[in-house]
C-alpha cells in the first residue's frame, strides 16, 4: 500500500473501484480487492474476427465535459479525433443521438419510413409528456408502461386516420419502441418502471463515442496508473465488518473500525470501506455481507432496486446485405401491438425482444490513431430477424470482406434516427445505445417508485 494516513479498502476492480482508487491515490493508503482474475468488470474489450469486441459497455453516452468517464478517457488520449470535437460535444440528443437507419418488418419487408416516423413521434411524445409526474403525489399508473400503453390505447380509435393496416402497423411499431426502451432503461417490461420519477432521468449533451482501442484501454489505463500491488486479483470478499475496533498483530495503539475478510480468509483492516460491486451480488448477500446489517434504508433500497438481462450476440456476415450508408437496422414484429400481453414463454420467444442491429464499419474507414487502425473491430452490425443467422455465433474467419453481426438480447440499440445529421463522427462508431445510463429499473414497490436507479448494466 502506498503513503501513510488513513487505510482504505475498496471492493471490486470495475470501473467504479478504479475510479475510487484513482482518486484516491496520493491521499492514505488504498488496497483494491478484485474477486476475478482481471480489472473493469462490465467492461470487457475482447477480439473478434480481426478486430475487437466489447462484451460489455461500449459508449460513453453524453460525451462532454461534464461526464467523468469522458474525461478521463480525452486525459488519457484514448479516444478519437471526433470525440475532441466541440460541435460534437455540444450535441444535444437527448441520448438518443440521429444515425442512418431502415426498418424491417417480420416479413421480410422495409417498413415505410413515413408511418415509422409517425409512430415513433407518437411514442416520444408520450414519453416526454412523463415528465410532468415528477414529484407527483398521485401519478395516474404507478409505472412507465402502464402510462404509455393507455395513452396510446386512447390514440388507437383515431390512429393512422383510422385504416386497420396503417394502424396495425402504427401498433407494431409502438411495441418495437417500448422493447427499445426496455434495453435503454435496463429492464425487462417498462412496467417495472416507475412513472414518477423516470422524468428525473438527464442526458448529458454530446454525441456518443467509443474507444479506437476497446473500452478496456481505460481500465487498464486506470490500473497502471496504481503503484504495484494496489489491486490483489482473485481476491472475492465475502464479510465486511464496519462498526468494529479492530487491531493488527502487534500493534495495539491503532485501531480500525473495519475489517474485511476475503473468501481465501485474507484479512484486512481499514478505517474506511468502499463498496463497488454490482446490485445482483448486494440483493442475493447484503444480509450476511455486512455486519452489522446495513440500515433498514439501504436495505430496502437494495431490495428495491430491480434491473433486467442485458446481453450480446455477435454475428458475422460474409457481405453485407445492408446498404453502406445504414448505420441501424431496427426490426418491427408486424403483429405485434403494446396493447396485447407480450408472451411470457420467454424459451420460445426470446428472440422477438432484439430489436435491432448496429453496423460497424470496416477499420479502413476509421480515422483515429494508429492503435485504433491496428485493434479497430471489423464490420459488426447487430442483427436480430434472421433465425439461420442468430445460430452465427462466436468466431467466423472469412476471406475478403468480413461482416460481424452482434446482437444485445434484452438491450439494445436506441432509437430512431432521424434522417442522418450533419455531424461529424467516426465511421465505425454506432452511436446509439446498447445501453444507456438511465440504468437499471426503478423498482415500483407498492404502486409507488422505490428510490431511484442505481446503474445496473
Ligand atoms: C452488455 C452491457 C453493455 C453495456 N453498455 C454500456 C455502454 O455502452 N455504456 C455505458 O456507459 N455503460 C454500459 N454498460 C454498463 C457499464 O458496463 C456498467 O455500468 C459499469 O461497467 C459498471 O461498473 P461498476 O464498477 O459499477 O461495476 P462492475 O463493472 O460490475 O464491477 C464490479 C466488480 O466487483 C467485482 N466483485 C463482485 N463481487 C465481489 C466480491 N465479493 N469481492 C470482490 N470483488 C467483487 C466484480 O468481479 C467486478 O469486477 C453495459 C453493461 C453491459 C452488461
Amino acid at each position: 500500500m502506498e503513503g501513510g494516513g488513513r487505510r482504505v479498502v475498496a471492493v471490486g476492480a470495475g470501473l467504479a473501484g478504479l475510479g475510487a482508487a484513482q482518486q484516491l491515490r496520493g491521499h492514505g493508503s488504498l488496497r483494491l480487492l478484485e474477486a476475478a482474475a482481471r480489472a473493469g468488470g462490465r467492461v470487457c474489450t475482447r477480439p473478434f474476427a480481426s478486430g475487437l469486441a466489447e462484451m460489455g459497455a461500449h459508449w460513453i453516452h453524453g460525451p462532454s465535459p461534464g461526464n467523468p468517464v469522458f474525461c478521463l478517457a480525452s486525459r488519457y488520449g484514448l479516444l478519437g479525433p471526433e470525440a475532441a470535437l466541440e460541435e460534437n460535444q455540444q450535441v444535444e440528443a437527448g441520448g438518443h443521438p440521429p444515425m442512418p437507419s431502415v426498418t424491417y418488418g417480420s416479413s421480410g419487408k422495409v417498413l415505410n419510413p413515413k408511418a415509422v416516423r409517425e409512430a415513433r413521434e407518437l411514442f416520444y411524445a408520450l414519453l416526454a409528456s412523463t415528465r410532468a409526474f415528477q414529484g407527483s403525489k398521485e401519478p395516474p399508473w404507478p409505472s412507465v408502461g402502464q402510462y404509455v400503453r393507455a395513452e396510446i390505447a386512447r390514440t388507437v380509435p383515431t390512429m393512422a386516420g383510422g385504416q386497420e393496416d396503417a394502424r396495425r402497423l402504427q401498433l407494431a411499431v409502438l411495441a418495437a419502441c417500448l422493447k427499445l426502451e426496455c434495453c435503454i432503461s435496463g429492464t425487462h417490461s417498462m412496467d417495472l418502471v416507475a412513472l414518477e420519477p423516470f422524468g428525473e432521468y438527464v442526458s448529458l449533451p454530446g454525441l456518443d463515442c467509443t474507444f479506437p482501442g476497446g473500452y478496456s484501454s481505460l481500465a487498464e489505463r486506470l490500473l497502471s496508473d496504481l503503484p504495484e500491488g494496489t489491486v490483489l486479483f482473485n481476491k472475492a470478499v465475502r464479510t465486511i465488518q464496519w462498526q468494529g475496533s479492530f487491531r493488527e498483530e502487534g500493534d495495539d495503539a491503532r485501531v480500525f473500525p473495519v475489517r474485511v475478510e476475503c473468501e481465501d480468509g485474507d484479512v484486512f483492516l481499514a478505517d474506511h470501506v468502499i463498496i463497488t460491486v454490482p446490485l445482483g451480488f448486494l440483493k442475493e448477500h447484503h444480509e450476511k455481507f455486512f455486519q452489522p446489517p446495513l440500515p433498514e434504508r439501504k436495505a430496502q433500497a437494495i431490495r428495491n432496486l430491480g434491473f433486467g438481462t442485458n446481453n450480446k450476440i455477435f454475428l458475422e456476415f460474409e457481405q453485407p446485405f445492408w446498404e453502406p450508408e445504414q448505420q441501424l437496422l431496427e426490426v418491427v414484429w408486424e403483429d405485434e401491438s403494446p396493447l396485447e400481453e407480450p408472451s411470457a414463454d420467454l424459451e420460445a420467444s426470446w428472440f422477438k425482444k432484439l430489436i435491432g442491429f448496429v453496423v460497424l464499419q470496416p477499420p479502413e474507414q476509421e480515422s483515429g490513431p494508429a492503435r485504433a487502425q491496428e485493434r479497430a473491430p471489423l464490420p459488426l452490425a447487430q442483427r436480430s430477424l434472421h433465425p439461420r443467422l442468430l445460430q452465427l455465433r462466436g468466431r467466423r474467419q472469412l476471406g475478403g470482406r468480413h461482416r460481424c453481426a452482434r446482437t444485445a438480447a434484452a438491450r439494445g440499440p436506441a432509437r430512431p434516427p432521424a434522417p442522418a445529421a450533419p455531424l461529424r463522427r467516426r465511421g465505425h462508431a454506432p452511436h446509439l445505445l446498447l445501453h444507456h445510463p438511465r440504468g437499471a429499473a426503478v423498482g415500483v414497490a407498492r404502486g409507488r417508485a422505490a428510490q431511484p436507479a442505481l446503474p445496473q448494466s
